[in-house]
């Protein structure tokens, strides 16, 4: 366990049952170099508690590198709740984790994540204020929106030369809480949309709302486009679709875009410049974080409006160097989280 948290270099790993609730949970923070680890709570069934703990870990990790980038004073944590097959009281098991984490001091600031909802987060706040995304706090995914046209617009520039965003092909895969607002912005500003979701109901909406052009699920690829947006599951860059892409840009608002690391080489071997994930998609997180921290809504806007100063900066680094702008990202948030040599 002690190899494995060095390789993530993991501050601690915090483990609680309730017997009451039978709640069996694990909280993994990551560092706190910047500041209190924040990071959503997940609830989920697991195959094993290994498999629960190295997600914990990974996810944790990828919320340190996140917040630094953001420029929040904050560091990266997350909470993964075990989920049993039965669950006599979802409400009891919650408030059993509230106390959990009000044990641990405001050193981890939880919020909702996969499997879980702000009426949970509700009852973890009635017993720790170290809690976020309560029903309270509101939606971030328009934020998350915001934050990916900021980027899209930077990408474009970088890319294309040009500043505004009229006339400009996105392709968005997703047509979620953040991939159908994206587009709303999108369109507001004049591009031309190409759309696929499972849920052919969000692409009629969009094809009658936006004007946007329906596409097949499997011909976002190689659908030709100035921006290919992934909004939908993580992963969609993988061996076969970079090969398929006939795009300038990723820019979108998916976790964990690229299935490897390899990825965003192709990318760049292809002239196709990619905006890294953790990077575009902070705006949730901004806006989650600062809420919580009292800060008001112009401030945040602007924040959120930031991650495009931010992308430029990574794009011309990544110019500078020949190397990917994922690397750079990566380079960037390593020395803002190790600069003190605390490792
Ligand atoms: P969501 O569940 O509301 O929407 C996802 C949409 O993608 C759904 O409509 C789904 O039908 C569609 N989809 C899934 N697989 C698809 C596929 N193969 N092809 C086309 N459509 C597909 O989720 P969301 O909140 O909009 O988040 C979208 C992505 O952005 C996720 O990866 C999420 O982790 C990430 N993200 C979200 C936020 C946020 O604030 N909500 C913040 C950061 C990152």
């Amino acid at each position: 366990m002690f190899t494995a948290m060095r390789a993530e270099r993991m501050e601690g790993l915090h483990f609680f049952s309730d017997e009451t609730t039978g709640l069996e949970a694990i909280v993994a923070i990551h560092n706190t170099q910047l500041g209190p680890a924040l990071g959503g709570c997940r609830y989920l069934a697991y195959n094993s508690v290994e498999d629960a703990i190295a997600d914990a870990m990974r996810l944790a990790r990828g919320m340190s590198y996140k917040a630094a980038l953001a420029g929040l004073a904050q560091g990266g944590g997350k909470a993964v709740i075990l989920r049993q097959p039965h669950v006599a009281n979802r409400a009891a098991l919650f408030e059993a984790f509230g106390r959990c984490i009000e044990s641990l001091r405001g050193g981890y600031i939880t919020a909702m994540d996969s499997g879980t909802s702000s009426a949970d987060m509700d009852c973890i706040a009635q017993h720790t204020a170290h809690v976020t995304s309560t029903s309270h706090a509101g939606d971030p995914s328009p934020h998350t929106a915001l934050g990916v046209l900021a980027g899209i617009r930077s990408a474009v520039r970088a890319r294309l030369g040009q500043d505004s965003l009229s006339g400009v092909r996105v392709t968005l895969q997703g047509l979620g809480n953040v991939g159908y607002a994206l587009a709303q912005l999108l369109q507001a500003e004049g591009a031309e949309l190409l759309v696929a979701d499972l849920d052919q109901g969000k692409v009629r909406l969009a094809e009658e709302e936006l004007g946007a052009q329906p596409l097949a699920l499997d011909a976002v690829f190689e659908a030709p486009c100035d921006v290919f947006a992934p909004c939908g599951l993580g992963g969609s860059i993988n061996q076969r679709s970079v090969a398929q892409l006939r795009c300038a840009v990723v820019a979108g608002a998916a976790n964990n875009q690229l299935v490897d690391a390899e990825m965003a080489d192709q990318l760049m071997m292809r002239d196709i410049l990619y905006a890294p994930d953790y990077v575009i998609n902070a705006g949730g997180l901004l806006h989650v974080a600062l809420t919580h921290q009292g800060v008001g809504a112009g401030e945040i806007a602007g924040r959120v409006k930031n991650i495009g100063s931010r992308l430029d900066s990574i794009f011309e680094q990544s110019r500078a160097d020949g190397q990917s702008p994922a690397v750079v990202a990566d380079r960037q948030a390593e020395q803002l989280l190790y600069s003190e040599g605390r490792f």
